[in-house]
């Protein structure tokens, strides 16, 4: 067709895969030529502490040579701002439209707006879709068109406009061998020197792989809400690195969940409808990134103890189970989500400090950070969010350990230091008579820590300082 572009970009940024791809699906509609961009954005990645060594960016190093594995060819890779990266673009390549994926970060958004200007400005056209959701605001909205705060009704709303068949779960389906004969060789210049500092990515990081993954998890999936909740046991995904950066397509997950009828299976798309919930939220109240969702909490006393938040942040606040899960993200990134929640509630509502600090520290370690689903994680726990644990539902560090890791092998895998201790005090080894440190080569405030607070005592503060504050 003659009304086809000629040169067209595909911008992808947090959707680093070649199928099922809303915008490239469109791009090939409309164009006969098309190249794919990624920019490392230079006003993010000044943010991190130590770039180079950072595994998501390595992770996003990888996927990147493994689409152009792919695709046998060069795409263009830039580090710069992504302003001055598009004015050049649009210098050299003589492009016609920018095809994109939408993001729903403020940051994003407003990035977003600069550039569809400045295409607009040299006649270049620019166009956005949903790809990251299967639905984004306002699709799922009350009868009056407000939107959801509480999980359950958006849920029940979402999964009702696909039964009914209203809305289907779209997937843009297309050869990868007509994309490969369409993409064109970029003339401008790599960010060789920056791609160069940057090592390959320790976690694997094609699609292939993220589907050998899936493919794992979807052998175990029908026993995920017996096995989701328990850190020594392999029964969730440990796909959201993949989600995150969009190496799997998340519309198809959730027609694979959608479609499998299993308590399992739907539990795993409840999940799923969750991290839509969460962008919704973030899309329409932009400032929940660093303001409570409820107003209450707002101007809220948190206390400020830089030793409590240290030995959080360490992995020594002598509760063996806060100790496991913080070392092991701070080792890994990666943490259980029974365990996020774990730790998030004993940093807001037992050690009392604010859960944007928290927030930040597991940004900064997480892989699979996401504003959204991070903010809403630490906002749920500390009770200030939209749809937030109540502020007396303080979880017992013991009693979760007990009940999520019975067996303390998650416990011992990280804090190694309490191996030889006897079952009756490996959750709580504070109790342990000295004769019993001896035994087990720990002994406590030496080898391992004492406890941080009590327990029963800052259960009992942080009820009646809650209630005073938001009563
Ligand atoms: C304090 C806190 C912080 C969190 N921060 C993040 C974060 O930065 N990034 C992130 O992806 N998830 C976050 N979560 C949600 C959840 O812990 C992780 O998504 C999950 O542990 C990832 O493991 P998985 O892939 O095996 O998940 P599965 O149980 O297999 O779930 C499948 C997918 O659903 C999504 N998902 C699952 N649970 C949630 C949830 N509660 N909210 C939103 N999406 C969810 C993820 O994309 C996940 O990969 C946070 C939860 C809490 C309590």
């Amino acid at each position: 067709m003659d009304d086809k572009y000629e040169k067209s970009i595909v911008w992808i940024r947090r959707d680093l895969r070649l199928l099922d791809s809303h915008a490239l699906f469109r791009a090939k509609e409309r164009s006969k030529n098309i190249q794919l961009l990624f920019i490392f954005d230079q006003v993010i990645l000044d943010k991190l502490d130590d770039l180079y060594e950072d595994k998501r960016v390595q992770f996003i190093k990888s996927a990147l040579l493994e689409i152009e594995k792919q695709l046998d060819q060069n795409i263009i890779i830039k580090y710069g701002k992504p302003e001055d990266v598009f004015e050049e673009i649009i210098k050299d390549e003589k492009i016609d439209a920018v095809f994109t994926n939408r993001d729903y970060e403020p940051y994003a958004k407003k990035r977003d707006l600069k550039i569809s200007k400045l295409c607009q400005k040299h006649n270049v056209d620019f166009h956005s879709y949903k790809d990251h959701v299967v639905f984004e605001f306002p699709e799922i909205v009350k009868d009056n068109k407000e939107f959801y705060s509480v999980f359950t009704p958006y849920k029940r709303k979402w999964l009702s406009k696909v039964d009914s068949g209203e809305s289907l779960i779209p997937l843009f389906q297309y050869r990868l061998a007509d994309i490969k004969k369409m993409v064109f060789t970029p003339k401008t210049k790599r960010a060789k020197k920056f791609l160069d500092k940057l090592s390959p990515s320790p976690i694997p990081a094609s699609s292939k792989q993220a589907e050998g993954k899936l493919n794992k998890f979807l052998k175990i999936i029908n026993d995920y809400h017996q096995n989701r909740d328990f850190p020594a046991i392999n029964g969730t995904s440990g796909l959201s690195m993949y989600i995150r950066f969009g190496l799997l397509s998340p519309r198809r997950l959730s027609l694979i969940a959608y479609q499998n009828k299993s308590v399992g299976s739907q539990t795993w798309l409840s999940e799923l409808i969750w991290r839509e919930f969460y962008f919704m939220i973030l899309d329409t109240h932009p400032e929940v990134a660093t303001k409570e969702f409820n107003v209450k909490y707002q101007d809220f006393p948190w206390k400020k103890d830089s030793k409590l938040h240290q030995a959080w942040v360490e992995g020594q606040t002598g509760f063996p189970i806060v100790d496991a899960a913080m070392r092991c993200l701070k080792e890994t990134g990666q943490m259980h989500n029974r365990l996020r929640m774990v730790v998030a509630n004993f940093y807001c509502r037992l050690l009392l400090l604010d859960w944007r600090k928290g927030e930040r520290h597991f940004a900064k370690y997480l892989l699979d950070f996401d504003l959204s689903a991070n903010v809403g994680g630490w906002q749920w726990s500390s009770g200030s969010g939209n749809d937030a644990a109540p502020y007396f539902r303080i979880f017992n560090p013991l009693s979760q350990s007990k009940k999520f890791d019975k067996e303390a092998i998650f416990i011992k895998q990280w804090c190694p230091e309490l191996q030889n201790m006897p079952d009756k005090y490996i959750h709580q080894p504070s109790l342990a008579p000295e004769d019993i440190q001896n035994d087990a080569g720990c002994i406590l405030g030496k080898d391992y820590p004492m406890e941080i607070i009590d327990y029963n005592a800052s259960r009992q503060n942080s009820l009646l300082f809650f209630k005073k504050i938001l009563s």
